[in-house]
């Protein structure tokens, strides 16, 4: 699944190539992802890309009059590459412009989006009721540890609950908790303001250099074949249950938390 990092790259990479770029075409071969794609989308046609923002994991194409929403929901890639290119399965939406380009959005398991939004109002309710960007300043010293006060939720449910803070997916959240070394069965409410801190750089860190990592794959938003945007991590923890940890050698453990796979140093990570 497409986190926040791999999200910011594919910003990052096909910016350069829609910014300022005038749509001629919206071509919707299968509407029926995530949520039916209106028909207003089409209101973009003549019109110039002003910017691309990203929240959270959604993608913001802005115009003068709207803003195209995308999310790549579990499966999801986009591309930007020739118009001419032949269509591919699961190839469920384009957006074409006058330069000869065209933004594809491929998506096999159809839980991704392409919504539209007046004035960033979205009656669905998806970017009102969001937490801080991790890597703004809101998110910094002292916001995890007021957010988590009373709270008995384990820190790794929180950590991962977008109205605490957005972006933080399972794979970060385990890596964060064991680079911070704190179970992720704690509770949130009991992890001490200095912990928390250390926590909010880490996960900073953690997401800074997996965008920075990410940047190697900026050309496969160009090219037709591959899987732009999904980029092999070196992890310490996830995906390594029953392995030793690379700090001390103790056998990682496993457990299932909201149904995910939460994997620890029973040694490293404490209360
Ligand atoms: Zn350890």
């Amino acid at each position: 699944m497409p986190e926040l990092p791999e999200v910011e790259v594919c910003r990052l990479g096909i910016s350069p190539h829609i910014i300022a770029q005038k749509v001629s075409e919206v071509i919707i071969r299968n509407s029926r992802l995530r949520w039916p794609i209106p028909d207003e989308v089409s209101s973009v046609i003549g019109l110039p890309v002003l910017g691309v923002d990203r929240r959270a994991k959604y993608l913001l194409l802005r115009f003068s009059n709207g803003t195209l929403l995308l999310h790549l929901g579990m499966s999801g890639t986009i591309r930007v590459i020739e118009k001419d290119t032949p269509i591919a399965k699961h190839d469920h939406f384009d957006l074409v412009f006058q330069h000869g380009k065209v933004l594809r959005l491929n998506d096999p398991r159809r839980f991704g989006a392409v919504l539209w939004l007046v004035n960033d109002q979205d009656e669905l309710g998806l970017l009102s009721k969001l937490g801080p960007e991790p890597l703004s300043d809101e998110f910094s010293k002292g916001y995890l540890f007021k957010k988590a006060k009373n709270r008995k939720v384990p820190i790794k449910t929180f950590l991962m609950n977008n109205h605490v803070v957005v972006g933080v997916g399972n794979i970060y959240a385990n890596e964060a908790l064991f680079k911070a070394g704190i179970l992720p069965t704690a509770k949130a409410g009991d992890v001490d303001e200095r912990r928390m801190d250390s926590l909010t750089n880490i996960i900073k860190k953690v997401l800074s250099a997996a965008i920075e990592q990410g940047g190697t794959t900026l050309k496969d938003f160009t090219q037709a074949d591959g899987r732009p945007g999904y980029f092999a991590q070196s992890l310490m923890v996830y995906g390594r249950a029953g392995q030793s940890c690379i700090t001390c050698q103790t056998r990682l453990q496993e457990i299932r938390q909201s149904n995910r796979s939460s994997v620890f140093c029973p040694n490293c990570q404490q209360e």
